[in-house]
């Protein structure tokens, strides 16, 4: 068996293996455009022990994909804490990445009604009101906003409902994520029976 007498450069390769694969997540994540729940991936890439724990990974705002634990005191960590901290590998890490790259946001064809809007838009938020503002300068003591599934079709936000973060305008059909704010798409006929 030879001897490893280059260890500086193997885990130098090992470190330039794991951003590359992080940068990979993080260009998966940018075309979902959308959070991804450990529900929806076939398996959750994570240490056994805090398996059950992970909701969800996303891109943070400086596009580094984050991992939320919403009941661990830390609340959200970055890949590389994970990896550092042990709680995943690199082949958790691989996994990941094929996951995401299978992973297509729409399970069935989109309804008609509903658009991918191209443009990177947010809904104002004014945290001392507690009001959103859309671009259609609806408002929440306005038409209001109503809780919806990806497509912005009314959904409850009940227990076992699948409801995620989402909310539609009830004016002009934009759905965001009451989290980031940010648009994800528009309900073109939000209000079919008017
Ligand atoms: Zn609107």
């Amino acid at each position: 068996m030879n001897t490893i007498n280059d260890l500086p450069e193997l885990k130098q390769q090992l470190a330039r293996f794991q951003n590359h694969l992080i940068v990979n997540i993080a260009g998966e994540l940018k075309r979902i455009n959308r959070r991804v729940y450990m529900r929806e991936l076939p398996f959750v890439p994570f240490t056994n022990s805090i398996k059950k724990d992970i909701d969800c990974i996303y891109l943070d705002d400086q596009s580094a994909p984050t991992i939320e634990v919403p009941f661990l005191e830390y609340k959200r960590k970055s890949i590389h804490d994970f990896i550092a901290e042990k709680e995943m590998d690199h082949w958790d890490l691989i996994s990941l990445f094929e996951m995401l790259q299978a992973f297509f946001p729409f399970e069935s064809n989109p309804p008609l009604t509903f658009s991918l809007i191209s443009e990177e838009e947010y809904i104002s938020f004014y945290e001392k009101w507690d009001n959103w503002v859309c671009l259609c300068k609806n408002g929440v003591g306005i038409e209001g906003f109503q809780t919806c599934d990806q497509y912005g079709e009314i959904l409850m936000a009940t227990i076992g409902s699948g409801w995620e973060d989402l909310y539609r305008c009830a004016r002009c059909g934009r759905i965001f994520s009451q989290l980031s704010h940010k648009i994800i798409g528009i309900n073109t006929d939000p209000n079919p029976e008017e």
